[in-house]
């Protein structure tokens, strides 16, 4: 077997996985120390732009790189020519073939954006605050779409690990908190703000950005999270979803207790240690393992060109 790169340390599992296009790829769970940065005073909110990849507090907008646009407009295309061919037929297998590859190529490029993206974050700003946007919950809105595409919540993933590995602060902010309505300058809440809307002024007289407003926004909400102790803060600015006479008195099922997420009273109540923020270094349970695995970038090294026939048996690769 030839090595591509050396591991960082012997690994205590190894998996292997064949994807759709046809690659093999050995996953191996290590340990990695954490290599702090030196420290900065420079701190960020991120705000999750409706026309941009991501827009920072300090007002710079983070578009997906024009390599990943392109591999992405590729797949669209094969992806129709695929549709188009008859099923069950050669050619359509062929088709469906290509598709696959250039879905393979559309999620590199995607990990190596992400990658690229997060790490310079994590080197210019000691903390980092996004706005915990429960994707699930835009699932069955229109922004659904845009927010799958970009995704963002998988680059929050890097975001995070790769915080935590260089020492940095990184936290999620409330998600009910009203980021785009609220005016960074004077704390006024707008009633309503379309998703169309892209500047405003503000009552004050301060014009906004709306993505830079918001990141701005998450940026102060995350200074008092942390400063109160990393709790989801209490009241804040504006209105919290009202919670329903219902979901006031819904109690999780006994069995389900254990797994359900906590909810936000017992959230607050909880210890720190508990709170998935802080992770202990030297933890060696098999999950925190697991969440280290991660931080090998592209934590699959291929060893194996993409055609099938090249690949040796599974058997092999425990030589
Ligand atoms: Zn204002």
């Amino acid at each position: 077997m030839r090595w591509s790169r050396r591991l960082p340390s012997d690994p205590s599992s190894v998996t292997v996985i064949k994807d759709a296009a046809g690659r093999y790829f050995a996953s191996f769970v290590v340990e990695v120390a954490e290599r702090p940065l030196p420290r900065i005073e420079v701190e960020t909110g991120i705000d999750l732009g409706l026309g941009h990849f991501a827009v920072l507090a300090d007002g710079r907008k983070i578009d997906s790189p024009r390599f990943l646009r392109r591999a992405e407009k590729k797949l669209k295309r094969l992806q129709k020519l695929s549709s188009r061919k008859e099923k069950g037929s050669a050619n359509r297998a062929k088709a469906r073939m290509k598709v696959a590859r250039q879905h393979a190529k559309v999620a590199d490029a995607r990990r190596e954006f992400h990658h690229q993206a997060s790490m310079r974050i994590v080197r210019e700003n000691q903390a980092i605050y996004v706005e915990d946007l429960a994707v699930k919950g835009l699932a069955r809105t229109r922004l659904a779409k845009s927010v799958h595409d970009a995704g963002w919540s998988a680059f929050v993933g890097v975001l995070e690990y790769k915080a935590k590995l260089h020492g940095r602060t990184f936290a999620r902010i409330d998600r009910f908190h009203p980021s785009s309505k609220l005016c960074s300058a004077c704390g006024n809440l707008a009633q309503v703000m379309p998703l169309n809307v892209r500047e405003w002024v503000c009552a004050c007289g301060v014009m906004h950005d709306r993505d830079v407003n918001a990141a701005i926004n998450i940026l102060a909400a995350g200074r008092r999270q942390v400063a109160a102790g990393r709790k989801p803060e209490p009241e804040m600015g504006g209105k919290r979803r009202p919670q329903t006479p219902v979901e006031a008195d819904k109690t999780p099922h006994p069995a389900r207790k254990r797994r359900a997420r906590p909810t936000k009273q017992e959230a607050t109540e909880m210890p720190h240690d508990t709170m998935r923020h802080r992770r202990n270094p030297r933890d060696s349970s098999r999950g925190a393992r697991q969440r280290r695995s991660m931080i090998m970038p592209a934590p699959t090294v291929p060893f194996v060109a993409s055609s099938t026939r090249m690949n040796p048996p599974v058997s092999r690769l425990r030589e």
